[in-house]
C-alpha cells in the first residue's frame, strides 16, 4: 500500500512550501530510518532536534500506546493525569513555578510574548509594549513569532508586522543598552542560536540581558525550543550559564517526535493569565503529555546527559578531521549533540549539495542557512550508528566537493 505513493506525489498534492529529499521514509528504529525501497539511512538530523531518543524508542512507544488505550482528548474544560504529572516534573526540575502547554514551539513563544505584553500593560500601562529581539534568531512561524525572529526573508511579504519589535545584533550588549527603555516589556533570546547556525551567547551577554531587563521592569524570555531537553548536555541550556529567565519556552525534543510545546514561568508572571486570557484546544492533551513525561524521565538522568557530552566531543573531533581532509569546511561549532559545520567562504551556498549527497550515501543531516551543515542526532545514538553515519558522511562530502 505505502509504495503506491511516491515522492512525485508531493509535487502534485502538497502546498509547495517545502522541497523534501528524494526518498520517502517509512520506518525508523533508534538512529536508523528505512525508505520505501528498504534502503537504510543513519539519522543525524533527529527530525530537526526533535527525536531526542531516536525513532520508536520502546519506552515512548509503551507510554503512547498505553495512553492511547485510556484517553486521548478532553480539552481544557477538564484536566488530566498525564498533564499534571508532566507539569509537576517540569516545575520540580526547573526555575519555573507554573507551566502552560501548547502544541509547538511557535505556540509556546506566542504564549510567552503575549504573557510578557500582558504583564507589562497590567503593571505599567499601554505604552510598555516594546520587545527586543535579535538578528539571526528564530522563534517560529506565527505572525507574532516570525516578526520577532531576526530573518526578514521569513517575516516580510505578509503585510504590516505587529508593532513594537526592535531587532539588534546578537551578543552585542551595547546595542541592547542603546534601545532598552521603560517601554520595553521583554527581551526574547535563544541562549544558543539554532536555525541561525549554532551560535552560543557569551556569558556576559546573557548576564547583561538579565541585569538590563531587571533594571527596566522587562521580562527575559529564553527560547529553548531547540536548545532544551538535554541537547546541550544539560536539561536546559540556561543551566550552562547559571542565569535564570522569567519565561522559558520548550518544544521540539520534549515530545521526542510527538507534537507538544510548553511555556514555563514564575508565579508572579503566571497570575497575569487569568481564566480565558489565553488558551488552545489541544494544549496539555493526554497523549502528548504522556509521551513527553516519558521523554523527560529518560533524558533527565546523569547517564544520558553525561553521555551527550562524551558523544559530542567524539563526533566533533571526527567532523574536524573529515573537514580538514575534504578542505571545504572552516570550523565545527557545537554545544552537546548539536553541530554547526561551517563551510569556507569559497563554498558558500553549498550546504544543500551536502544534503543531497548525504541522501545518496544513506545519512540524514540538516542545514542551518545556506552555508552551514547542521546535525542534531538522538541523545542516545549508539557508537556503531555514529561510526557508520560519519563514514557515510565523509563519502558524501567528498562526493559533493569532488568537482
Ligand atoms: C523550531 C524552533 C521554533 C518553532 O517551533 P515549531 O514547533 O516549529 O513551531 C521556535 N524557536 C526555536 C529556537 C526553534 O528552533
Amino acid at each position: 500500500m505505502s509504495a503506491s505513493f511516491s515522492r512525485a506525489d508531493f509535487d502534485r498534492v502538497m502546498v509547495p512550501n517545502y522541497a523534501p529529499q528524494a526518498f520517502v521514509p517509512v520506518r525508523g528504529e533508534g538512529s536508523r530510518v528505512w525508505d520505501q525501497d528498504g534502503r537504510d539511512y543513519i539519522d543525524f538530523g533527529g527530525g530537526i532536534a526533535v527525536t531526542s531518543l531516536g525513532h520508536c524508542h520502546p519506552r515512548l512507544v509503551a507510554a503512547l500506546t498505553e495512553q492511547a488505550g485510556k484517553l486521548w482528548h478532553l480539552s481544557n474544560v477538564y484536566t488530566n493525569e498525564p498533564a499534571l504529572r508532566l507539569g509537576d516534573r517540569l516545575v520540580r526540575r526547573t526555575f519555573a513555578d507554573r507551566v502552560f502547554f501548547a502544541n509547538s514551539g511557535a505556540e509556546a513563544n506566542e504564549a510567552a510574548l503575549k504573557l510578557a505584553r500582558k504583564v507589562a500593560i497590567d503593571r505599567f500601562g499601554p505604552e510598555k509594549i516594546d520587545i527586543i529581539a535579535f538578528n539571526g534568531s528564530f522563534h517560529g512561524r506565527t505572525f507574532f513569532t516570525v516578526s520577532c525572529g531576526g530573518q526578514a526573508k521569513y517575516s516580510s511579504g505578509f503585510g504590516p508586522n505587529p508593532a513594537g519589535i526592535i531587532h539588534v545584533d546578537f551578543n552585542d550588549l551595547e546595542a541592547v543598552r542603546r534601545v532598552i527603555s521603560k517601554n520595553t516589556c521583554a527581551v526574547i533570546v535563544e541562549p544558543i542560536i539554532g536555525e541561525g547556525g549554532i551560535i552560543p551567547a557569551t556569558p556576559e551577554f546573557l548576564q547583561g540581558l538579565r541585569e538590563l531587563t531587571r533594571e527596566n521592569d522587562a521580562l527575559l524570555i529564553f527560547d529553548e525550543v531547540q536548545s532544551g531537553v538535554g541537547r546541550t548536555g544539560k536539561l536546559y541550556a540556561y543551566e550552562l550559564y547559571g542565569i535564570e529567565p522569567d519565561i522559558l519556552t520548550t518544544a521540539k525534543g520534549i515530545g521526542g517526535g510527538f507534537p507538544i510545546g510548553a511555556m514555563l514561568t514564575k508565579d508572579a508572571w503566571a497570575k497575569h493569565f487569568q481564566v480565558g486570557t489565553h488558551g488552545t484546544t489541544y494544549g496539555g492533551n493526554p497523549l502528548a503529555c504522556a509521551v513527553a513525561d516519558a521523554v523527560l524521565e529518560l533524558v533527565d538522568t546523569p547517564e544520558v546527559l553525561d553521555g551527550v557530552t562524551a558523544k559530542a566531543d567524539r563526533i566533533a573531533k571526527r567532523l574536524e578531521a573529515i573537514g580538514e581532509r575534504c578542505g571545504a569546511f572552516a570550523e565545527v561549532r557545537y554545544r552537546g549533540l548539536w553541530f554547526g559545520w561551517q563551510l569556507k567562504p569559497e563554498y558558500a551556498g553549498r550546504a544543500k549539495d551536502v544534503l543531497a549527497a548525504a541522501t545518496r550515501e544513506g545519512v540524514m543531516v540538516l542545514m542551518a542557512g545556506p552555508d552551514i551543515v547542521r546535525m542534531a542526532p538522538s541523545l542516545v545514538i549508539s557508537d556503531a550508528e555514529i561510526d557508520e553515519g560519519l563514514a557515510r558522511l565523509e563519502r558524501a562530502v567528498n562526493a559533493a566537493f569532488a568537482n
